[in-house]
């Protein structure tokens, strides 16, 4: 077994079950692990402390398990799963009737640091964020299949754009178990075509779906603006809402496609919404001023911490438009989902916006990730969506 011996002192944060080592902190390793194969952490007085997967990078181990006695075999992974999918089951979001969509693993948040699993329906869609989770990716869903037991048929893999592309794993996306092409899943009793061969993340963003029904229930009678549409998953909630008119806007042409099918498959002839594959920016500026209710929730301005300042300064300008164009007594749904910038960080942004408008502007709601995106208390950074609804006077 390889082992990883930190500097001293640098097992602090392992000690209240910080998932990662840094690469800063290790002082030496005894063999020459490869990427992604299991290391056993020491402290540097030789104590055991943690052990998990190898990468070479800035994050260097990422821990899946504190125990020594623990080995990372098919069992470790049918247990953790089915840890999982019990609290699924227990918080009412998983073997629901009106609702098969969610997120069964969410990396540090279940305690598996690089691993993303999203149900949809009948499939499971597999992503893996390090060289670990894609080398024990059979393991993971052999356990997989038996935690699930007939609740799925298909397992797809689809980790082409989420690995380090310097380890040299050419991962191949593709179904590890079953295969088909029936793509449709129920979020709340709504359908959707889930596109995990093409999709962006694991084919829909089931981040947002507490933060669509609750838009749902503000849509009665108001001309709705969604920005950055995606598959349209706003704006089939608020058609459903009973929403005036609805107006979809997406820079993909291909994004525009999964919105106009989403809301065909939900609303056949209904008249009410129209799609535009433009620039937020672009639409932005030659917008009418018709819209009661505005959702923004563009992709993550910043990626990396160098990029915060104009992240910020992107999600200023963004929001002025809005404060700028929206009706009196109007709603903005207005999101972050950017990792390095902080609820604080987001809200003075927001709030810049607001006051250069000069309009009255309150707090309805403070938004975050739902359930089944749970944060581990000890990984703090893993609270990324931030989202706030306005009332604009
Ligand atoms: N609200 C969506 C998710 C949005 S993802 C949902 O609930 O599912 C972000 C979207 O922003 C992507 O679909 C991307 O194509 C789009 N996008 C990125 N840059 C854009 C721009 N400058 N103008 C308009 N859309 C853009």
């Amino acid at each position: 077994m390889y082992r990883v011996y930190l500097k001293p002192g640098k097992e602090e944060s392992l000690k209240r079950f910080h998932p990662w080592v840094f690469s800063g902190a290790i002082a030496r390793i005894d063999g020459q692990p490869e990427e992604g194969e299991i290391v056993d952490i020491y402290t540097s007085q030789n104590e055991f402390i943690a052990k998990g997967h190898f990468q070479i990078g800035s994050i260097a181990v990422r821990v899946l398990s504190f125990r020594q006695d623990e080995t990372i075999n098919i069992d470790f992974w049918k247990r953790k799963l089915a840890i999982a999918l019990d609290m699924r089951r227990s918080i009412g979001i998983a073997d629901r009737k009106d609702n098969n969509t969610y997120r069964l693993v969410h990396g540090e948040g279940d305690n598996l640091p690089g691993l993303v699993i999203d149900i949809y329906d009948r499939t499971a869609v597999m992503q893996a964020h390090s060289a670990g989770m894609h080398l024990d990716r059979m393991a993971i869903a052999d356990a997989l299949s038996e935690v699930m037991d007939d609740r799925i048929n298909n397992i797809y893999y689809k980790s082409e754009t989420t690995l380090p592309f310097k380890a040299d794993l050419y991962p191949e996306n593709g179904f590890l178990r079953g295969g088909g092409t029936d793509n449709i899943a129920t979020e709340y009793g709504l359908k959707f075509h889930i596109d995990w061969l093409k999709g962006q993340k694991t084919g829909f963003f089931v981040d947002q779906r507490e933060n669509r029904a609750l838009l749902e229930r503000y849509a009665k009678g108001r001309s709705v603006l969604n920005m950055f549409c995606y598959t349209g998953g706003f704006s089939v909630y608020a058609m459903r809402g009973g929403a005036k008119m609805v107006h979809s806007v997406d820079s993909s042409a291909k994004a525009i496609d999964l919105t106009n099918q989403n809301i065909a498959l939900n609303f056949p002839d209904d008249t009410r919404h129209t799609a535009y594959a433009e620039d937020a920016f672009k639409y932005l500026d030659h917008m009418s001023s018709c819209y009661d209710l505005i959702i923004l929730d563009p992709p993550a301005f910043a990626k990396h911490r160098d990029a915060l300042r104009n992240a910020l300064q992107g999600y200023r300008r963004l929001n002025a438009k809005a404060f700028e164009k929206i009706q009196p007594g109007g709603i903005l749904f207005t999101f972050s989902c950017s990792q390095a910038v902080n609820k604080d960080q987001f809200r003075t942004a927001v709030f810049t916006a607001a006051a250069q408008s000069g309009r009255n502007v309150r707090i309805l709601h403070q938004l975050t990730q739902p359930a089944d995106h749970p944060v581990n208390i000890y990984h703090p950074e893993g609270e990324y969506l931030k989202g706030l609804v306005l009332y604009v006077e």
